[in-house]
């Protein structure tokens, strides 16, 4: 899919040194038949923007893998455990809290990357003036 993307960063519109990537996977149901579909694109961005997105990118990362960890440690402790109430807590909080971690992980990333593809494929920005520009410089042209 090619985007006319405008010029600037798209998190605050101020002259963009370099791009970032933003990748997203959707599965989609069609027929029956679940699809895997993957967009990616380079976004124009500043410097000091770029920093900041890296920093909150490595952070979740680094939380949710924590956040794993433990649960795979819990389920993985819980095997050897004599005590059976004490071995099914231990096995019921690790098999909650890998799905948790995933759910926080996903919701940090709404409310930290600058632009998300939507279900649709739509590429959808946080800054809602570089969205007014992307939906200019992308709407189809009356020509005549
Ligand atoms: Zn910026």
């Amino acid at each position: 899919m090619l985007y006319a993307l405008p010029q600037g960063c798209c998190r605050c519109l101020g002259p963009a040194e370099r791009t970032i990537e933003i990748r997203n996977t959707h599965t989609v149901t069609k027929d029956l038949k679940k699809y895997t579909r993957r967009y990616e694109i380079q976004v124009p961005i500043c410097q000091k923007c770029f920093a900041t997105v890296s920093r909150y990118r490595s952070i979740r990362w680094w939380v949710c893998g924590i956040l794993i960890g433990c649960a795979v440690v819990a389920i993985l402790s819980s095997i050897g455990m004599r005590d059976s109430d004490a071995q099914l807590g231990v096995l019921f909080s690790g098999c909650v809290l890998l799905p948790l971690s995933i759910m926080a992980f996903m919701l940090a990333a709404s409310f930290t990357e600058p632009a998300e593809f939507d279900q649709e494929g739509r590429l959808r920005f946080k800054n809602k003036e570089y969205q007014a520009l992307f939906d200019q410089a992308n709407s189809p042209k009356i020509l005549s």
